[in-house]
């Protein structure tokens, strides 16, 4: 790979060449995949970006971690659409307001980007095993990605993972194990189990190149733009890989010219999980917290990617913004009903914040916001319902319509 340099530890600064099966340092540090920037600058301009006609996170193989010969993954990964929402934005108080879909990924989640590098990396270092612990994104969009590439997986979920990622890993084949424990557990557990087995690890605070595939979120935002860039990009929190890829993503672009300043990042975390987002605060060490809320994709307690993650926020002057079921629950609805956008709880908790920093009046009405929705609300029917309600349910009755109509005051039109 000539355009990559080396994987650099966050914590000690020491260098490893980036071979495929890269993991952690050996201080225990995670590693960051550096580039020639130089370099990339004579392969890769805006105008060359722009006449590329494939619609995948591949389109930016320039600033990707892969061998030239490396085929792109078979799903169609990333490029999800970049809706600007004016009526969102009029009823927050915004200037500007997008949303991001990326429940629209094959397996319904910002997860598959993060997945199809893990088959890319996993293909060139000729695994045919891949396995992972995940509170069931990671889960799915590994089983699904590797199991359009004909790879094996084994994979850990927590016994809380909601009926339809479970349903996704089934149907995708993989090798589940469910966990009767915490997310913290399963994590342990499947660690153990790739060091006695040496599968190709797909766990993302483990792998650096996992992040290198979920930082395509913000090249994509930035090139939907046309360059030019938000005050604010909201995301939700759980391990902290996706709001440091994200932030890669935009320093890549920085880099290289591309874009010439920086967003804040607005980190949400839920009230009753959110260690990154308190220590942020408290401007001292993160330290683990109970897994309390209905949003299971940032139910971490223990967060495997805290440095990068406290690093990408506090380097991006961001915000933090933690936030409760209710809130979670009431930006499922608002954004399904005024942008017909579909998210699971972790999925919306990024607008949550955005809606009560709006509410705090800490954003406000000359700001311009990014809120990516992370994973599709499909994923778990049982706390949109709860969300949202139940439907009118009648017989086959004329009469017992209009009375249904009057009793929940629907006038017709
Ligand atoms: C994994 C996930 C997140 C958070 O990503 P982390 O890397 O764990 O911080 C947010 N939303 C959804 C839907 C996810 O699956």
């Amino acid at each position: 790979m000539k355009h990559v340099l080396c994987g650099k530890c966050v914590k000690c600064g020491k260098e490893y060449a980036a071979v495929p099966d890269l993991t952690n340092c050996e201080c225990g540090g995670i590693l960051e995949i550096t580039y020639d920037y130089t370099y990339i600058k004579t392969q890769l301009t805006k105008e060359k970006l722009a006449a590329r006609t494939e619609r995948t996170m591949w389109r930016y193989r320039e600033l990707l971690p892969v061998e030239e010969t490396t085929e792109p993954t078979p799903l169609r990964v990333g490029w999800s659409p970049l809706y600007e929402e004016p009526r969102l934005a009029k009823e927050l108080g915004l200037k500007k307001l997008w949303v991001k879909d990326d429940g629209l990924n094959p397996t319904a989640s910002l997860k598959d980007r993060a997945s199809a590098m893990a088959v890319a990396k996993a293909r060139e270092a000729g695994a045919k095993v891949i396995a992972c612990s995940s509170t069931g994104n990671a889960a799915s969009s590994l089983a699904g990605n590797a199991a359009a590439a004909g790879l094996k997986t084994y994979i850990f979920v927590p016994s809380r993972a909601p009926k339809g990622k479970v349903a996704q890993l089934m149907t995708f084949g993989a090798n589940v194990i469910s966990v009767q424990g915490s997310y913290e557990e399963t994590f342990e557990l499947s660690k153990a189990a790739i060091d006695k087995w040496g599968w190709y690890n797909r766990n993302a605070a483990i792998n650096p190149y996992l992040s290198e595939g979920k930082k395509t979120v913000s090249l994509e935002i930035m090139e939907q733009l046309n360059w030019e860039v938000p005050d604010y990009i909201a995301i939700s929190v759980g391990d902290g890989c996706t709001i440091a890829g994200l932030w890669k993503g935009l320093k890549d672009l920085y880099a290289i010219g591309f874009i010439d300043k920086l967003p804040r990042l607005i980190s949400a975390q839920a009230e009753g999980c959110c260690p990154l987002n308190r220590a942020i605060e408290s401007g001292e060490d993160w330290y683990p917290m109970e897994e309390n809320t209905l949003a299971d994709s940032i139910a971490v307690g223990v967060p495997r990617n805290a440095d990068k993650a406290l690093m990408a926020i506090r380097e991006s002057d961001g915000l933090v913004v933690n936030v409760s079921d209710a809130e979670i629950m009431a930006a499922q609805k608002l954004l399904g009903k005024m942008c017909g956008v579909f998210g699971e709880p972790a999925g919306v908790t990024g607008t949550a914040g955005v809606k009560k920093l709006c509410e705090q009046g800490i954003i406000g009405r000359n700001d311009t916001v990014v809120s990516v929705v992370t994973g599709n609300g499909l994923k778990d029917v049982a706390n949109a319902i709860a969300a949202c309600g139940e439907p009118i349910s009648i017989p086959n009755d004329m009469e017992l319509l209009l009375r249904a109509f009057a009793e929940k005051g629907i006038v017709v039109e």
